[in-house]
């Protein structure tokens, strides 16, 4: 198989094998990430994704999905995924499921016809970096699109029945903002109906823009009881049915928990970390994670 620099996938995704049709990310622009650093944005050529779905072939005939690598794959061309989709059907006939990273701009890109013909190939459980839906914090962080453009985009997806994942980036505004940030992105995500919610916990890596920022005295990060109380607001206000992943390294309170049915009980949960844990020790935590 070729695989290109690091290859990221969300924890959900483990069972699903994995092709490579992208590396690196198109955008490369968020101040915090530094995912794929070093990693120039590239399509694989045909002839090297082919030699690998043969692979699959031998080794995985019988998966149900493929989880497509890269920052952003689904921001190819609708005519390059429907090669690829229609590649991976001829290799893998059960391939019913074909999921991968998008930006919400990748969905832009595509009218409403060529997501309904995209999901009718396969195309469907995407995983979408929203991170949060404040208008302010979405440009102070160059994410290149606006609050407005997740409601209208993710809409453009429930109508051609194309479900998504999306992230919640905790902390990303902040020192002061984060009360703005949880009940900004809970306003927008409200609006939407993401099969998960996934938080992220903002964890600033020394190769990331926003770091220099950091150490500029430009940006103030929040403090890691600040981001509790931020998770809490936004949790609190969320009023749709989904799934909240905080399961992953970035969470100094990791918890899966379904919405509306746990909401209570994790409000108390988080208070309860909050109440047993000072800002010392979650900050250790926080800077002992060397990657995500
Ligand atoms: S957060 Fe996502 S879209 Fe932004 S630079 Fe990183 S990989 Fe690219």
């Amino acid at each position: 198989m070729h695989f290109t620099g690091q290859v990221w996938r969300p924890p959900f995704e483990a069972q699903n094998a994995i092709l490579q049709i992208t590396s690196g990310c198109m955008h490369h622009k968020c101040k915090f990430c530094s995912l794929y650093d070093g990693t120039a944005f590239r399509m694989s050529p045909m002839s090297e994704i082919e030699k690998d779905l043969e692979e699959l072939r031998d080794f995985h005939l019988l998966t149900n999905r493929i989880f497509l690598t890269g920052a952003n794959p689904l921001g190819l061309s609708y005519n390059k995924l429907v090669t690829i989709g229609e590649k991976i059907k001829a290799y893998l006939p059960h391939a019913e499921s074909i999921g991968g990273f998008a930006r919400i701009t990748d969905v832009k890109s595509k009218t409403q016809e060529e997501l309904c013909k995209l999901r009718l190939i396969g195309f469907n459980g995407i995983s979408i970096g929203t991170e949060t839906g404040d208008d302010r914090t979405l440009a102070y962080m160059n994410k290149g699109y606006t609050a407005a453009d997740i409601v209208e985009q993710l809409h453009k997806l429930d109508n051609a029945g194309i479900e998504y994942h999306i992230t919640y980036m905790n902390g990303l505004a902040g020192s002061g903002n984060s009360e703005r940030h949880a009940l900004e992105s809970a306003k927008i995500f409200n609006q939407a109906k993401p099969l998960s919610i996934n938080i992220v916990g903002l964890t600033i890596f020394p190769q990331s823009a926003l770091h220099k920022e950091v150490l500029s005295g430009i940006y103030t990060p929040a403090s890691e009881v600040e981001k509790l109380y931020e998770l809490k607001t936004f949790i609190r206000n969320l009023n749709i049915h989904t799934v909240i992943n905080a399961n992953t390294v970035s969470n100094t309170a990791p918890f899966v928990a379904e919405l509306p049915h746990n909401k209570e009980g994790v409000l108390e949960a988080l208070q309860g970390i909050v109440d047993r844990f000072d800002e010392t020790c979650l900050s250790n935590y926080r800077n002992s994670i060397a990657s995500l």
